[in-house]
């Protein structure tokens, strides 16, 4: 006999405690979770009535805010026409249209394109490529990555191994993962001048190791949750004509960066990079389901395709999945229409407006923005627990992670709502004891 907490209607907190794990958290220690019964606009509603602005866009995915007629529309058609169907032997109407989408948006060559169901998969499979491509065109000795430090790229085996090693929260699984080569991470900030020392140590690696090097894997402009780093252009670009000279292929992942939010629809376009592999997910449903692509050129699909063994080695079960991509075809098409770069645009100044100051509070390290991105970075890691309590107190959603307080809201939040939340970013942080800091 289990022994099992009743998950009655007034107790299903507690169960939840016992029984359900959340991301990168304890099943002992556990630090509260909020219960969330609806969400609309900007707005998430805890069981209690209180209302949330999320400052989160629930990672990165939410870009049109909850609850958007047009998407539920597309998933409520789709779902009385069918809610899935395996994609081996069998294809239909909302992949063709996506990945038509995908193609039309994306730069020029990446025009094949493979669907999984979440980002680090996207990554696996981008690198499952790149590996295969190598392979089948005689050159079975190129299986190892070059990857920046600092980067973070999922929580799976592969995408892991390129996650920076210290900081990218899998290093107690180093001894299993396959070694792969770090360069050291890009210091100048997005604006500040090219240093020639900068692309270095990258250099360094590619003329030693290209021999056995598959792909580069990098986040363009924006590194996420290895640090939320914001690095200069003319670094990708460096990459980019590296990667050609040493025959090496170029995976970018724009999982977070995609679909407008660092102010074009894709980062790479600021730095005018095309990459041989894109791997897009988050924001590509709108934040309705779990869906990701990685697409590709036609010369590394000819590749893999052409000779031996002929098909690419990967095809998960909810592959396509119809509600998924009718849903992400819809989302794509609202966010065109929408005046996305106005909204992504009017963020980015507010935030630089609101945020920037911090720079001068006590223990602010560093204070950046990018498109509808804004970052505090502390001098000390945060008392998870407390500061996400003291925001909801103020009415906002923001989960720091280490020493980071981070946003990156929903593109249809107001000024007044994203004053809201901005204040209460200022208000933490000044509240923010030496004491309170682990
Ligand atoms: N790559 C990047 C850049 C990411 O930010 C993330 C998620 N934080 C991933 C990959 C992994 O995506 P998922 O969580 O959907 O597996």
């Amino acid at each position: 006999m289990k022994n099992v907490i009743k998950a009655s209607s007034d107790d299903w907190l507690s169960f939840d405690k016992v029984h359900v794990w959340h991301p990168y958290a304890s099943m002992q220690n556990t630090l509260p979770v909020y219960p969330v019964i609806a969400a609309e606009g900007v707005y998430l509603t805890l069981e209690d009535g209180r209302k949330l602005i999320d400052g989160m866009a629930s990672w990165w995915s939410v870009i049109h805010g909850y609850n958007h007629p047009q998407l539920n529309e597309a998933i409520h058609k789709q779902l009385d026409n069918m809610a899935h169907v395996m994609f081996g032997g069998l294809t239909h109407h909302p992949a063709v249209e996506l990945a038509a989408k995908l193609i039309e948006i994306t730069p020029d060559s990446l025009d094949r394109v493979f669907f999984c169901d979440s980002g680090s998969v996207a990554v696996e499979v981008a690198i499952k490529m790149a590996i295969q491509y190598w392979y089948a065109i005689g050159h079975p000795e190129k299986q190892k990555l070059l990857t920046i430090r600092s980067g973070y790229h999922g929580d799976t085996f592969g995408a892991m191994a390129v996650c920076d090693p210290v900081n990218g929260m899998h290093n107690i699984f180093s001894n299993i993962l396959p070694q792969h080569y770090f360069a050291d991470a890009p210091r100048s900030k997005y604006d500040e001048d090219w240093d020639e020392e900068e692309i270095k140590s990258f250099q360094s690696l590619l003329e030693q190791h290209h021999d056995q090097i598959a792909a580069v894997i990098l986040e363009p402009l924006l590194q996420g949750a290895g640090g939320m780093r914001i690095y200069c252009p003319e670094y990708l670009r460096r990459v980019r004509t590296l990667c050609h000279e040493y025959n090496v292929l170029l995976i970018l992942d724009e999982i977070a960066t995609g679909f407008g939010r660092t102010g074009t629809l894709f980062a790479c376009e600021r730095a005018e990079v095309i990459p041989d592999i894109l791997c897009l997910g988050k924001a590509l449903t709108g934040g309705y389901m779990s869906l990701a692509a990685t697409l590709t050129t036609a010369k590394v699909s000819d590749g893999i395709s052409s000779h031996f063994p002929g098909l690419f080695m990967h095809g998960p079960t909810f592959m396509a999945n119809p509600l998924a991509c009718s849903v992400a075809a819809a989302s794509i098409k609202l966010l065109l229409e929408s005046p996305w770069q106005q909204r992504v645009s009017q963020i980015e100044k507010q935030l630089i407006g609101s945020l920037l100051p911090c720079a001068s509070l006590p223990y602010v390290a560093d204070v950046r923005v990018l498109g509808a991105v804004g970052v505090v970075e502390l001098m000390h890691p945060v008392n998870l627990g407390q500061m996400q309590q003291r925001f909801v107190d103020k009415g906002v959603w923001i989960r720091p992670f280490r020493n980071l307080v981070y946003i990156m809201p929903p593109y249809v939040i107001n000024t007044e709502e994203l004053d809201q939340v901005t204040n209460a970013i200022i208000e933490v942080i000044k509240e923010e004891k030496g004491a309170n800091y682990l």
